[in-house]
């Protein structure tokens, strides 16, 4: 088959280009590099550099293409709280101009990477996909407009559209932006240079850590999947990991002792959110296969900028 993929040089994106390549698949990959970098793709994607809204540039792209994957957007939840008005322009904008080109260019089915941050707060847990949305910043609303404009759009022109609610993704080669970095590269990173690791809130906040081979491979399902249409399906472990669990965890991995230091000024966001996967086994064939421990030990032996330094935590403690 033949793929574009929007966000194409991003973390997720990087790893599902590289997977579909490898499955024998053409694969085009779109990105502005806001975010992304181009050198971690196999050199068999090829790809463009560009804005995810360029409507007459999409067109060139979306020619023989069987599937698109939607991935580009700005992803940090704090940022959209400063930014609204770009997360808005750049996530929903982007799903609605690749929507018009798609109709125009006759694709007939695109993947939309969406986020479990849509639900907000909920009270009953694991949260499945007919929970009532409770948004709560620019960034989750923004995911779930794109969803709505997708599925509408979509119906309309005659394309197949599936939604996948990704959790917490992790794995090697996250991106660690100095400001708003996520947690679990962010964690690694004071870890290893013995600084103090910042904890928002009392720790006791629930997440869904789900490893990237397992959302590569969920996305790859869903573009052969069967009655996946106008469907969301939750990618997650199912699994809750407390940000203190994910401390022990990493202190054990690395067998060494962190300080912990707790921050009450806000940003610890929901209290709980676990993904229910049954929806995902049922339509995509789909369960994770990498518990949270393989995971971050995998990032440890991948990632380079965590390798060396492991290598010598361990020595100094054993
Ligand atoms: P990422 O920032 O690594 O990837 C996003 C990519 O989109 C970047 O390479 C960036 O340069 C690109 N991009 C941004 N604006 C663009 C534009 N206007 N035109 C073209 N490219 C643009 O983030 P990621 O973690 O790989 O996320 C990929 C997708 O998955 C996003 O849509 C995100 O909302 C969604 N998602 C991620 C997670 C997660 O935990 N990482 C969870 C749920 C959903």
């Amino acid at each position: 088959m033949n793929f574009l993929i929007t966000g194409g040089a991003g973390f997720i994106g990087t790893a599902l280009a590289n997977q579909l390549v490898q499955a024998g698949h053409g694969v085009r990959a779109l990105d502005d590099l806001s975010a992304g970098d181009s050198r971690g793709l196999d050199p068999r994607v090829v790809f463009a550099r560009g804005d995810a809204r360029d409507v007459p540039k999409l067109w060139g792209l979306l020619r023989d293409v069987d599937c698109v994957y939607h991935l580009a957007a700005r992803v940090s939840v704090p940022e959209s709280v400063l930014y609204p008005v770009e997360y808005n322009a750049v996530n929903v904008g982007g799903a609605v101009a690749l929507m018009t080109a798609m109709r125009d260019a006759g694709v007939r089915r695109v993947i939309l990477a969406s986020s479990g941050a849509a639900y907000g707060e909920q009270t009953r847990q694991p949260v499945s996909e007919n929970a009532v949305m409770h948004p709560v910043t620019p960034y989750a609303v923004s995911k779930l407009a794109a969803e709505y404009y997708m599925h509408a759009i979509g119906a309309l022109a005659g394309i197949e559209t599936v939604a996948l609610r990704i959790f917490n993704a992790y794995g090697p080669q996250q991106q660690l932006p100095p400001a708003h970095a996520p947690v679990i590269p962010r964690f690694l990173q004071a870890a290893l240079n013995g600084s103090s690791l910042v904890i928002f809130g009392d720790g006791n906040q629930a997440r869904d850590f789900v490893y990237i081979d397992d959302i590569a491979r969920a996305l790859c399902l869903a573009a052969t999947a069967r009655n996946v249409n106008r469907a969301c399906v939750n990618i997650g472990s199912g699994a809750a990991t407390t940000m203190n669990q994910l401390v022990d965890e990493i202190e054990t991995l690395l067998a060494t002792r962190v300080h912990r230091l707790y921050n009450d000024e806000g940003g610890a966001g929901v209290s709980r959110l676990v993904a229910d996967i049954s929806l995902a086994s049922k339509l995509l064939d789909w369960s994770p296969r990498v518990a949270l421990r393989q995971g971050l030990a995998q990032i440890l032996k991948l990632d380079p900028r965590f390798q060396a330094r492991s290598a010598q935590s361990h020595a100094a403690t054993h």
